[in-house]
């Protein structure tokens, strides 16, 4: 009985793919937003994270999305919410300023109003940003160099970032 079972189930061959690589279904788009965004991209408006200095601090800095548009001019940079592709637009929900990252306008464009990347690269070069972005508040978290509103607002960020992620998982441990 339980080798019959094991037979059916266990070694399937591979099935061949008839077409080449299928368009993306809404399914797997959904799938690759989760994975990537995460249910801490967006919390409920009542409990939205603002934080201005930390949107003020984009100012001057270089940008970290990189995106095909990026045009590198640090003189462009803000803190980008990303167009809503983290999430938050059209819905009851909006994006925390904790899920900002430095981006040019160029790569503002391309998160948001652009039409030649698919959500799936926009989200995908958002979140590569936002993930290049928690390092750069992690060392101005600890920073001497940092001034002490810097400081604080980044480690308000990392803060925001991890309740955000513990409540999404309960088991996880809080890091210190
Ligand atoms: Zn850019």
């Amino acid at each position: 009985m339980s080798y019959s079972t094991l037979k059916q189930t266990g070694f399937k061959r591979p099935q061949r793919e008839r077409a080449p690589l299928p368009a993306p279904t809404r399914a797997t788009r959904r799938a690759v937003m989760a994975n990537l965004t995460s249910p801490a991209a967006a919390v409920p408006k009542s409990e939205r994270g603002c934080n201005k200095h930390l949107l003020a601090m984009a100012k001057g800095k270089p940008c970290l999305i990189r995106s095909p548009l990026c045009n590198y001019d640090t003189e462009t940079t803000v803190a980008c919410h990303g167009g809503g592709v983290a999430n938050g637009k059209g819905m009851s929900y909006k994006v925390s300023d904790a899920m900002t990252c430095w981006g040019c306008s160029g790569c503002n464009h391309y998160t948001d109003a652009y039409g030649g990347a698919t959500r799936a690269q926009k989200t995908e070069a958002f979140m590569l940003g936002h993930l290049a972005q928690v390092c750069e508040w992690r060392a101005i978290a600890t920073s001497t160099h940092a001034s002490p509103k810097d400081r604080a607002a980044a480690k308000w960020a990392l803060d925001t970032l991890n309740a955000l992620a513990a409540a999404r998982n309960p088991s996880e441990e809080k890091k210190a």
